[in-house]
């Protein structure tokens, strides 16, 4: 059993987001559960470092599959790199760089509409992020330029 503190340490070490497929409490609309990395079946312990952060999806998916020493096996996200593993292609579909990475991505089903649509959402927020703050300096400079104008049109008609 997984004490409510241990529960809030996992919970704040994954930044409240699942650690295999990112999602967020907030896009979830509710608490994640806890995921025993080995499976207490396998003889997972309840120490923090078995536990991962994990919304109810890819806990279902991943279920109590437990195969540590073959290249079919989950990534661990507190030690495996998953940029290793693991890229996003330009339609936000993850796309498994390594056999382990395309076997974690296959049984967890990483391109599930849903998280599919999450990523696009996200890429369309991050490039209207970036629009918006190119904007934004445009409009500084803009400002700038002009309020240097009035004080020149200041300066001559004193003059
Ligand atoms: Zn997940």
């Amino acid at each position: 059993m997984v004490s409510a503190q241990v529960r809030q340490q996992v919970r704040t070490f994954f930044q409240f987001r699942c650690g295999y497929c990112g999602v967020s409490e907030a896009e979830y609309g509710a608490s994640l559960t806890i995921d025993h990395y080995q499976p207490v079946s396998r003889g997972g312990s309840d120490d923090s470092e078995n536990l991962v952060y994990c919304c109810h999806a890819c806990n279902e998916f991943k279920s109590d599959y437990w195969n540590p020493d073959s290249s079919q096996r989950i990534l661990n996200p507190r030690h495996d790199d998953m940029s290793f593993h693991l890229r996003e292609n330009d339609n936000a579909e993850l796309e498994g760089l390594t056999e382990t990475g395309i076997f974690h991505l296959t049984r967890l089903q990483l391109n599930r509409s849903a998280l599919l649509l999450q990523r696009q959402i996200r890429r369309r927020q991050q490039q209207w992020e970036a629009r918006m703050l190119a904007v934004e300096a445009r409009l500084a400079t803009a400002e700038a330029q002009l309020a240097r104008q009035r004080r020149r049109q200041r300066r001559s008609r004193r003059n």
